[in-house]
């Protein structure tokens, strides 16, 4: 499994867990069954295209521990996915979940393709012929996918639909981030996006910031439009938005509801009229107070982190911030560092709500999804603090600690088989 270590992005989450593990004096036993993904499932995906070829895709799903309950997590399109980023974000999972106290293991899976340039067909019978290769190690009591980056509700039914097929009756506590009239949750579909904006909010109260915050989010999909508008509801001003085609800027503050229009128009956000274009990059280093990174991984460099001008970092993202990035930060005590296991951790715990809701059969309210929600990342995000106070460390090594430790004790106290 070692070979896994090539790739960057699963040698920065294996960076992250030493540096948690030596922190938490974790015993070398321990720390060798805690880290290592448990299955890793590699499969190819025939696929009749648009013009008759048949095209075969690269297919994947990480199951990183199965010591407290099924695996959960998303499903990536993307032609940069391959096995390595795919178990690194498998392995944010397992923390993730263990720090929202969800009763989970990480998994991760994904497809090397570029959704966007695939046909609604060519994508429907890509999702379905993936799940069916994966039938055999996915379920509602062993793993549960659900959306990820270039995929969305409509991927889930399909997906839910290959399972049910297969199964003979439905089962929409398969895959969760579905439709809501095929078993969905209310609230699921923005929880990642409102998730990330309630704790930026609790952040600036805590670093005592006025609530006319000036934000700025990486990433129009459906993570960063959601904080956005979300944000902008509670009284912040968008000043940047930026996605894969561009980047604009206005200081007195975007239009979101127009902006959403364009993008839906025109793919993205480049040439919306009612703003500035700017350089990708430099939208980072705008002035604001709040900076989302809500696209991939790996984007605030070391570089970037000692030029960013902003209060808060919110990670609504996964991985966005390199262990180089990291050290630049640990010398900016007035940066708020939002971790991603904890900024982003809104889809997963209402993602549990769903499956729990199916499981039952039994359906909540709006208000009730997100009370529960709210309740859970602000338990979180105090219990993180606590560490933070106790063994000044740095937000992420706190709530990396807490995930890390609570998994490393399942294991401990289950035993090693044989
Ligand atoms: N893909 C999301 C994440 O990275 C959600 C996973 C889920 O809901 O299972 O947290």
């Amino acid at each position: 499994m070692r070979f896994l270590l090539d790739n960057p992005i699963f040698a920065m989450a294996c960076q992250q867990f030493d540096q948690a593990a030596d922190l938490l004096e974790l015993p070398q036993d321990l720390r060798e069954r805690t880290k290592w993904p448990k299955r890793l499932v590699t499969v190819a995906v025939p696929v009749r295209m648009d013009s008759g070829e048949v095209f075969v895709f690269s297919g994947y799903r990480v199951q990183h521990h199965l010591s407290l309950g099924p695996t959960k997590g998303g499903i990536r399109y993307a032609p940069s996915v391959d096995l390595g980023e795919v178990a690194a974000l498998a392995m944010w999972m397992s923390w993730k979940c263990a720090l929202m106290q969800l009763p989970y293991g990480g998994a991760k899976g994904g497809v090397a393709c570029d959704p966007g340039q695939l046909s609604r067909r060519e994508c429907e019978a890509l999702t379905r012929r993936y799940t069916q290769e994966l039938i055999s190690f996915i379920g509602a009591r062993s793993d549960i996918p659900a959306p990820d980056l270039g995929t969305d509700e409509q991927v889930m039914a399909w997906m839910m639909d290959t399972y049910s097929t297969h199964a003979g009756f439905a089962v929409p506590e398969i895959v969760t981030g579905k439709p809501v009239p095929i078993g969905g949750s209310l609230g699921r579909r923005e929880a990642t996006g409102r998730g990330v904006a309630f704790l930026v909010n609790r952040a600036a109260e805590l670093c005592k910031l006025p609530s006319s915050l000036r934000v700025i989010v990486q990433g129009f999909g459906n993570v960063g439009s959601h904080a956005a508008l979300e944000l902008a509801r509670t009284g912040a001003r968008v000043v940047g938005v930026s996605d894969r085609t561009g980047a604009i800027h206005r200081t007195d503050g975007i239009d979101l509801a127009a902006l959403q229009q364009h993008a839906a128009r025109h793919g993205g956000v480049r040439g919306f009229p009612e703003a500035d274009p700017i350089d990708d990059r430099e939208i980072l280093l705008q002035p604001c107070d709040v900076l989302i990174p809500a696209a991939v991984e790996r984007v605030i460099t070391g570089e970037i982190a000692g030029k960013i001008q902003c209060r808060i970092l919110a990670e609504g993202a996964n991985g966005p911030t390199t262990p180089e990035a990291d050290k630049v930060l640990a010398e900016r005590p007035e940066i708020f560092l939002l971790p991603d296991i904890l900024c982003n951790a809104g889809g997963v715990v209402t993602s549990y709500f769903e499956w729990v809701q199916d499981l039952q059969s039994f359906f909540w309210s709006e208000r009730e999804v997100y009370d529960a929600l709210y309740r859970i990342l602000e338990e979180a995000l105090s219990t993180i603090l606590k560490r933070v106070g106790k063994q000044k460390s740095s937000m992420r090594m706190a709530a990396l600690m807490i995930g890390i430790e609570r998994v490393a004790e399942a294991k401990r106290l289950r035993g090693l088989f044989p």
